[in-house]
Parts: structure tokens; sequence; C-alpha cells
């Protein structure tokens, strides 16, 4: 084996579980202790500056300057009680991280005093100076400031002795240079939209949360490993690499035990966690060898995304501690399963009613089916839109694939449902006593509690599972804002139309229920193609989809398309969302970022083959030639040439493969500099993908198969039987 690679697995090898410092108070004692909660806030402000902070939350309205001052003040007593020395306003660029800038809470008067200070203009707004996040153009005029400004919705944290507080980040047009924005502006026209039609049956409601909870999926590998690969080092995945012997196939790692230093990973993280207020309910191993996932409680969408990003960070940080490296890429390892990170979204009222779940009365159930058939309706009008907001190079990897979900977009329902979406089908479009039986009759055939259908149809990218929605098409890297301010666009969009057409039909003299009743009917015959009950995976599927005329996702390029298509910019800019000018500064990001990875992953990837692989390939092959010319010096040329047919073969091989290799290398450079030429963001992504990705899938099977000649003693990156299997 090589040196290098000796010394990682014995640096592996010393990675033991150990025992960390664990909490041994019960949860519920410390659980949220570093969050400045609403309890908290009660305590530390006045009952005025409290009372305001919760109407703004309420209203999702910003902070009056006349209070702010006061809820820094409280804000700051607090975290500097809790040790915190720093704050900083904690953002999500149009990036997959969060970013942060500390500022100390120290100041000094004009006498020399020193001591903590925290105004309230500094809680509410920031001027960024970092003009180095992905704008997409946003920020290229003569006025290049951006702000940062406070959410009170989601609550500040102290993390690393660091006041955290939540914010948006804007230029200074206004215009929004985060994921959160648009994530919020969609929350609150779905809150608008789905109130207005929860008013057919119940006037008490006054808002409508969406509630989101993201099942997060990760690999482990160790860090002795993780060092020695320059490509998961920097691309996060595997660029090369024979498949393991035995990876998945016996299926014996998904639900089983889990290992002893994972758990001590685990338990480690998840008691930061809890400390943050993030309710982590579930963990177990995942399907492929080292996958794991955990799942939080489901909460207000928000929280539950800024949470998702806190988990992000907390589980990369721990994981140093334990000598472990987490990869959320959704592909790490290929002929494994991916990664995703399902989105588990419903919809509740602030009286507690899940909107998704059916309910004990004819009516309960007739407010149940308007929401359920508006969301089926929004996916399939914007069923393109919605696969390509999870479209990304590292999703790419993992979608289509086997394990995950199709890059078609298609809902299901279950049986049951199903069951009752066709009656309603197959009923007539009119009032009257006959039909009013009908009806009650299909609605009543609705039971009050539906199976859970989590297990039952995995290769669905949108399936409904009892009492919501999983969009699990979703990539395990990213900040799934994109997918869901898409979602309630979609369907706060259709809402509205809903309730318009049940007031149209009801101005024309229908009854209540009936006119609702017809809209519903008109909703399941209008969104009757995007619902598939069957295998996703299958080829029949691929078949029926293209029949049906649902619109495959294609490379990403391509699906990044999608945000700028009239009709998005329509779904978007007519609800305040996003304008036109914000869809194509996302767009542009989208395609820089699609191009700037991959041409990352090209480069690793030839500097991988020159400096490791050729070089291993042909020591080894000098090994076998002078194995050969000892032979001949033994036996004679004809001799050795008996004894050594396949020997020979094998050299000759290895030259073959050395020598593709090389030659690909060379090719795939000149192609990404003739793409770097291309001044146009789409046609230089365009010509990545269709020009410079072959020849990486091309090299990287050459090179697998050297890596099965070649001696493994001499094989210079840890293999996926190291990476995968050992724990
Ligand atoms: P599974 O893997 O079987 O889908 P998990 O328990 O791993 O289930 O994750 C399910 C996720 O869905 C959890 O985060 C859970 O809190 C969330 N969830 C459950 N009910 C709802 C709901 N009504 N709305 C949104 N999320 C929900
Ligand atoms: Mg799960």
């Amino acid at each position: 084996m090589s040196n290098f690679r000796i010394r990682t697995l014995q640096e592996f090898s010393t990675h033991r579980a150990e025992r960390f410092f664990e909490e041994d108070r019960p949860v519920s004692e410390y659980f949220g202790q570093n969050v400045f909660t609403m309890e908290r806030m009660r305590k530390y402000l006045s009952p005025d500056a409290y009372a305001h902070v919760q109407s703004s939350i309420r209203e999702g309205t910003s902070i009056d300057r006349r209070f702010a001052d006061q809820i820094a003040a409280g804000m700051k007593t607090w975290a500097v009680e809790m040790g915190a020395t720093h704050y900083t306003h904690w953002f999500h660029p149009m990036t997959d991280s969060t970013a942060e800038k500390h500022e100390a809470f120290i100041d000094r008067d004009s006498e020399g005093h020193v001591f903590e200070t925290f105004k309230g203009n500094t809680l509410v707004q920031q001027e960024s100076d970092g003009s180095s996040f992905p704008n997409g153009g946003l920020r290229n005029t003569f006025e290049a400031r951006g702000y940062t400004a406070w959410d009170p919705s989601s609550p500040a944290f102290i993390l690393d002795s660091t006041l955290c507080i939540p914010t948006v980040f804007v230029a200074y047009t206004g215009e929004s240079l985060d994921m959160k924005l648009p994530l919020l502006k969609s929350l609150r026209a779905l809150d608008r939209a789905a109130v207005d039609v929860v008013h057919l049956f119940d006037r008490n409601v006054r808002k409508v949360n969406v509630m989101l909870g993201p099942e997060q999926e990760y690999f482990l590998v160790d860090d002795a490993f993780y060092r020695a690969r320059p490509d998961l080092q920097i691309c996060n995945r595997t660029l090369l690499g024979h498949t393991a012997a035995k990876d998945q196939q016996l299926e014996d790692h998904y639900f089983g035990t889990i290992p002893s230093r994972t758990m001590a990973f685990m338990k480690d993280f998840e008691v930061n966690a809890y400390k943050l207020g993030i309710l982590l309910k579930t963990r177990h191993n995942e399907v492929a060898p080292n996958q794991f996932e955990c799942a939080p409680l489901y909460c207000e969408a928000n929280l539950a995304i800024d949470q998702n990003l806190i988990l992000m960070l907390l589980m990369r940080k721990v994981a140093k501690k334990h000598h472990f490296k987490v990869l959320f890429h959704e592909k790490p390892f290929d002929g494994v399963n991916g990664s995703g990170k399902h989105c588990n979204w419903s919809l509740v009222t602030d009286t507690g009613v899940n909107l998704l779940s059916p309910g004990r009365t004819p009516r309960t159930n007739l407010q149940f089916l308007s929401i359920f058939v508006s969301v089926i309706r929004a996916v399939q009008e914007h069923s393109h839109l919605l696969m390509s907001s999870v479209a990304s190079l590292s999703n790419s990897y993992r979608l289509g694939g086997h394990e995950a979900p199709p890059a078609i977009m298609s809902v299901f329902v279950g049986t049951t449902l199903d069951k009752v979406l066709r009656s309603i089908e197959d009923m007539s479009d009119y009032g009257g006593e006959d039909g009013e039986r009908a009806r009650l009759k299909v609605i009543n055939d609705i039971p009050e509690i539906l199976p859970d259908n989590t297990d039952r149809n995995r290769t669905s990218p949108f399936a409904f599972t009892g009492n919501r929605f999983e969009f699990r098409a979703v990539g395990s890297s990213v900040n799934v804002s994109a997918p869901m301010y898409v979602l309630n666009a979609a369907v706060a969009r259709q809402l509205v139309r809903f309730r318009s057409l049940v007031d149209e039909r009801i101005a024309a003299g229908e009854k209540h229920d009936d006119a609702i009743f017809n809209v519903i009917r008109q909703y399941v015959l209008e969104s009757k193609d995007i619902r598939f009950e069957g295998n996703g995976y299958s080829k029949e599927w691929q078949e029926e989809a293209l029949r049906r005329g649902l619109r495959p996702v294609g490379e990403v390029p391509e699906a990044n398309k999608a945000l700028i298509e009239p009709a998005t910019v329509e779904l978007f800019s007519s609800q305040g969302i996003l304008s036109d000018r914000e869809l194509y500064a996302r767009y542009e990001v989208q395609q820089e970022t699609y191009t700037k990875k991959l041409q990352i992953e090209a480069r690793v990837l030839g500097d991988l083959i020159v400096n490791h692989v050729v070089p291993t390939a042909i020591k080894f092959q000098n090994t076998l030639i002078e194995n050969c010319q000892g032979l001949k010096d033994l036996f004679g040329a004809e001799r050795m040439r008996q004894m050594c047919t396949s020997q020979l073969r094998m050299i000759e091989k290895i030259s073959r493969y050395v020598d593709s290799l090389r030659k690909d290398v060379h090719d795939m450079i000149d192609e990404r500099r003739r793409a770097n030429q291309i001044a146009d963001v789409t046609e230089r992504a365009e010509a990545y993908c269709s020009l410079v990705l072959p020849y990486m899938q091309k090299i990287r099977e050459v090179s697998d198969k050297l890596e099965m000649l070649v001696d493994d003693e001499l094989w210079p990156l840890p293999k996926y039987r190291e990476m995968l299997l050992s724990r």
C-alpha cells in the first residue's frame, strides 16, 4: 500500500468512539437555553416592547424604531449573561450556506471606560459590506450597498459566544439578495390566500401557517480519508473510485444498529441542537453504508429552515471533534444511494386545524378537499418549475437515479384518496338533490384518519402522506427556501383562484356548498394528469408521463430557464414575491454556480488523473515490465512470451488506459478553455454541461478500471471499501 494510504489507515484506526461530555440533565431542562425565546423576551423587555414584538411577528411587520433600543438592550443583557461577547446579523445569501460577520459588544467611552453596548439601530438594520455575495447583477449599479434587516419571526440565538440575529439581506433598491425574503413573502401570500378559502368554512381563522419538517440525510466519512481525497475535500464528492464489492445490496444498513462512534457524534450534536431549540425527533441509518438521517419535529416553515441551516452548521462543527467529516452532498459516492432532504409540508390554522387532515364532519371534509385539490392543482400547473427548483449540479448526480425520485413531477395520493378523487371525476357538474346526495356520499367516504402513506410509495417525488405532502426531490445540501417559495407561491395562486371561482358560482345563484364542490371537481379534472400511483422509477412511467405531456426536467442549465419563463415571472411578480429583475438575478446566479462548480470538479479531476492515477499506473506497469524482463533474462524471450501472455496484455492495456486518460484530460481542458471564453452565462453553462461533463464520466470509467488493475499497495487514494465500510 502507498505510504500515504498506510498513514491514512493508521490514523483512521486511532479514531475510536470516545465518550464526550454528555448532558445528564433531562432534555426538557436545557431545551432552548441558547435561544432568545418569547418567554425570555417577556422577562427582559418592558411590557410595551414585548407586545410590539409579538404583534410584528403576528402581522409580519417590521420593528418600530421607537422600541428598537429597548429590545436591543434586553437582548444584549441576556446574551452577555449567557457569556456572549459578539453579535452578528445572520443571513442566507444566494448560496447554500449562511453568512455572518461578527462585531464585539464591547466599546469604550471618552474616558476610556469599557462597556458592552448594542443599539436598536444595529439590531434592526445593518449595512453589509459583503458585496462579494452572489447577486446576479443586482448590485453592479453605482449603488452597491446592501442591508441586513432583522426578521423577528425567527428568534435570536447564541452560537460560539455570538448572538446571532436572523436577518433578511436586501439591496439598496429593496431587491432581495437572499433566500429568506422571498420565502417570507411567499408565506404571507399563502397565508392570505388560505385564510380567504378557509373563511368559506370558518370565520374564526385569522392566520394559516405553513408547517415544515425537513428530513436531513447525510454521509459520514472518517476525517483521515477525507483529507486523503482531494475530490472530497474540494468538491464534497468522489470524482473517482470503483464501487466496493459489497455496499448496499444486502440492505443490511437501513434502520440497522447505529455504530457506536456515529452514535457518540449524534448524541453530541443533538444536545447542542436541543440547546438551540431544535427539536430533533428521529435518527437512523439510511440505505447506503455510512449514510444516516435525522429529522426534527415539524414547525413553522421560516423557523424550520433557519433551524435546518443551524443544524447543518452544528453537525459540521461537532463532526470535527469526532474526527468525522459530514457530507451533505447529494451524491458523494457513485453506485450507492444519494441523499435528499424530504420536505414535509402542511398548512395549519391559528386555531390549530391541520388543513390537510380530513375532519369529523362533511363540512370539515369539504374544507380538507378544497385545500388538498388546490395543492395538487398547483403542482400540476407548475410541475416543471417545481422540479426545476431542486435542480443543481450536485442533485443532478442523484435525481433520475434508480433510488431517487425521477426527474418528472407527479403526485401520489394513496389508494383511499385516489378512490375519492376518481369518484369526484365521475360525477356530473350540477346541483339538485341527487347531486347533493352523491356528493355527501363521496365526502362521507373520507375516513377521519387517513392511512399514513409514508412507506407505501417511495418512488414519487411529491407524495401525500396522511396529513401532509412530502416533496422528496429536494437535495440534501440545499437551503430549502427556493423549493418552498415556489410551492407556496403556486399553492397561494390556486387558492386565490379557488376562492374567486367559488364566489362567481355563488353570485350566479349556486348554493354555497354546491359551488365549493363544483370547483373542487373542476380542480380534480384539471389536475388529473399529474396524479400517478404507480412506480415512478419504471420505464413505463417515463413513457406514460410523456404521453400525458408532462415536461421532464432536463440538464440543469435547461432546468434553470424555468425561473425566467413568462409563467414564472407572472406567478411571482403578481403576488409581489419576486420581480422579473430579481428572478433574472437568481437565474444568473444559478447558471454561474453551476458553471463554477463544474469547472472546479473538472480541474480537480484533471489533477487527480495527472498527478495521482497516471503516475501510479505507470509505477505498477514498470513492475510488470521488470518482471517480464527478469523472466526473459532467465528463460529467453520465446519462453517469457509464452509464460507472460496475460501479463503482456495487461502492460499493453495499462498503456492504452494511460494514453486515453491523458488524451481525455487534455481534451477536457481544451473544452473548458473554449467554454470559459463564452460571455453569455447560459451558453457557458450549456457548454460546460454538454462538452465538459461527458469527459468527466468517460475519464472516471477508465480510471476506475485502472484502480481494479493496479496493485492495492500502490493505489494512493482511499477506496470506497475503506471509506464506506469502516466504522
Ligand atoms: P418518514 O421518514 O417516515 O417520512 P420521519 O419521521 O423521518 O418520517 O420524518 C417525517 C417528518 O415530517 C418529521 O420532520 C415530522 O415532524 C414531519 N411531519 C409530520 N407531520 C407533519 C405535518 N403535518 N406537517 C409538516 N410536517 C410534518
Ligand atoms: Mg424519513
